[in-house]
C-alpha cells in the first residue's frame, strides 16, 4: 500500500489543518479509513453529503451521464442542464426566477456581488468619465455580518469577517463593512446611499451556529425595500434541507433578491448556484464559467434533489435534530455551555477549545467539525439512522462530561 499521507504532505500545499486519517470509502453516514476502521460521519464533508455518501441515485445518475456527455460549453443548450434547472426551480422560493450555475459556493458569492453592483451601479453612458465618478458613482458597497463566512476568493473573502482569513491578502475588494449579527440598529446605521447589497447567512455556520432572528431578517428586508438595496442570502450551508426546511429562508418569512447555494446541491459533486429574482439582469458576455452547470454536475444535482423530495429530507432533518438535542441534553455535560440546534445543524458551545474534543471524538470513531475556537459543529448526513445517532450521543456524552 502506498503511503498516501506522505504523498499528500509532500505535494499538496499545506493550507488545511489536517486530521491524521486517510479516508478511502463512504456509504450513507459511515466512512472508512485505509485500515478499514469505521467512523460515523457527523460532518458530511462540511455539510456536503446531506443525502449520505455515495447515494445510490447519484451513483446511477453520474454513471449514466458519464457515458453520455461529460462536458458541454455553456454557449450550447444541454438536456441535463435543462432537466436540472426545472427540478431546481420546483423547490426554490417562488420569487426566484433565474440561476447562474457555478462549481462552488465562493463562485456563487462572486456572481452575487458582481450582479448586485451591475444593477445598482449602472454607468450613465452619456456622462463623461469624470462626471460619472463625481455625480453618478452609484452603489458599490456591501454590508455583511461579523462572524459571517462567505468564501475564499476576493469578493467573497471581502464579505468574510475572520481576520485570519483576510490578513496577508489585503487590499481586498473595497467597499465592504461589517456589523454585529442579529442587531438591526447597527445594520441600519451602516447602510447609506452607496450600499448596493447586504450579505447575510440565516444561520452562521462557520461562525458558530448562530441562529438568525426572524424579526431581525424582516427588518432587514424592509430596509432593503426602502433603500433599493439587494438582499443577498448565503444558504450555502443551510440550504437543501439542512436547517429543517428545503431552504432556511422559508422559516424567516422573507424573500431574498439573491440566494447562493452549493455544498449539498449535487450529492457531493462540486456545484454551486446563484439564484436570483427578476430584479437581477445582466448583459450577455458580462459573466461566465467554463465548467459551471456541466452535465455531470447537473445529473448529480437532479438525482440529489429528487432524493430529498421523495424522502422529505427536511422533515427528517427536523425530527433527528430534535431527537439528538433531547438525548444529549439528558446527560450532565460538564464541558458544555450551550447547545444550539436548527434542523440537523448542531452547535455545541464548549467552555474550552473545541479542537481537543474533535481529536478525541476522531479516536473514538466520530468525525466532527469546529466552528470558531470553542464550538463543536455537527452536520450529519440527514439520512443518518437513529441507531447511529444513539451511538454518537453515547460517545459525545462520554467525551463532553
Ligand atoms: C462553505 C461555505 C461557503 C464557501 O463555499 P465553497 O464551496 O467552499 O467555496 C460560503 N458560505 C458559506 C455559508 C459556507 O458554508
Amino acid at each position: 500500500m502506498k503511503d498516501y499521507k506522505s504523498l499528500i504532505q509532500q505535494y499538496e500545499l499545506d493550507v488545511y489543518p489536517r486530521r491524521d486519517v486517510v479516508l478511502v470509502k463512504g456509504k450513507n453516514s459511515t466512512v472508512w479509513d485505509e485500515q478499514g476502521k469505521e467512523y460515523i460521519d457527523l460532518a458530511s464533508g462540511i455539510s456536503v453529503a446531506n443525502i449520505g455518501h455515495c447515494n445510490d441515485k447519484v451513483i446511477e445518475a453520474i454513471t449514466k451521464q458519464a457515458s453520455t456527455l461529460i462536458t458541454c460549453a455553456n454557449t450550447f443548450y444541454n438536456d441535463a442542464k435543462a432537466i436540472f434547472l426545472e427540478k431546481l426551480f420546483s423547490i426554490t422560493p417562488k420569487n426566484l426566477t433565474h440561476a447562474f450555475l457555478t462549481n462552488s459556493g465562493t463562485e456563487a458569492m462572486e456572481a452575487a456581488i458582481k450582479f448586485a453592483r451591475a444593477i445598482t451601479n449602472q454607468p450613465d453612458r452619456s456622462a463623461s468619465l469624470s462626471q460619472k465618478r463625481n455625480e453618478q458613482a452609484g452603489k458599490t458597497n456591501f454590508v455583511s455580518a461579523m462572524k459571517g463566512f462567505h468564501g475564499r476568493t476576493f469578493g467573497a473573502l471581502s464579505a468574510t469577517y475572520k481576520k485570519e482569513y483576510r490578513e496577508n491578502f489585503e487590499p481586498l475588494v473595497p467597499g465592504f463593512s461589517f456589523v454585529p449579527f442579529n442587531n438591526f440598529e447597527k445594520l441600519a446605521e451602516a447602510v447609506d446611499d452607496r450600499t448596493a447589497g447586504i450579505i447575510l447567512e440565516l444561520v452562521q455556520g462557520e461562525g458558530g451556529i448562530n441562529i438568525g432572528q426572524k424579526e431581525y431578517f424582516q427588518q432587514v428586508r424592509q430596509l432593503c425595500n426602502e433603500k433599493g438595496i439587494m438582499l443577498i442570502i448565503d444558504e450555502i450551508q443551510t440550504g437543501f434541507c439542512r436547517a429543517g426546511t428545503m431552504f432556511a429562508i422559508e422559516q424567516f418569512g422573507i424573500e431574498a433578491d439573491m440566494i447562493t447555494v452549493a455544498k449539498s446541491i449535487a450529492g457531493g459533486f462540486p456545484m454551486g448556484a446563484l439564484l436570483c429574482s427578476d430584479k437581477i439582469q445582466i448583459e450577455k458576455g458580462k459573466h461566465g464559467s467554463t465548467f459551471g452547470g456541466n452535465p455531470l454536475a447537473c445529473a448529480a444535482g437532479t438525482a440529489s434533489i429528487e432524493f430529498m423530495v421523495e424522502n422529505k429530507l427536511w422533515e427528517q432533518a427536523e425530527a433527528k435534530g430534535k431527537y439528538f438535542k433531547e438525548k444529549l441534553s439528558a446527560f450532565q455535560l460538564s464541558k458544555v455551555r450551550d447547545i444550539r440546534v436548527i434542523g440537523l445543524m448542531i452547535g455545541i458551545e464548549l467552555k474550552d477549545k473545541a479542537q481537543p474534543v474533535i481529536v478525541e471524538l476522531l479516536e473514538k470513531g466520530i468525525l466532527s467539525l469546529p466552528a470558531g475556537t470553542t464550538v463543536l459543529r455537527l452536520l450529519p448526513p440527514l439520512t443518518i439512522s437513529y441507531e447511529e445517532l444513539d451511538k454518537a450521543v453515547t460517545v459525545l456524552a462520554e467525551v463532553l462530561s
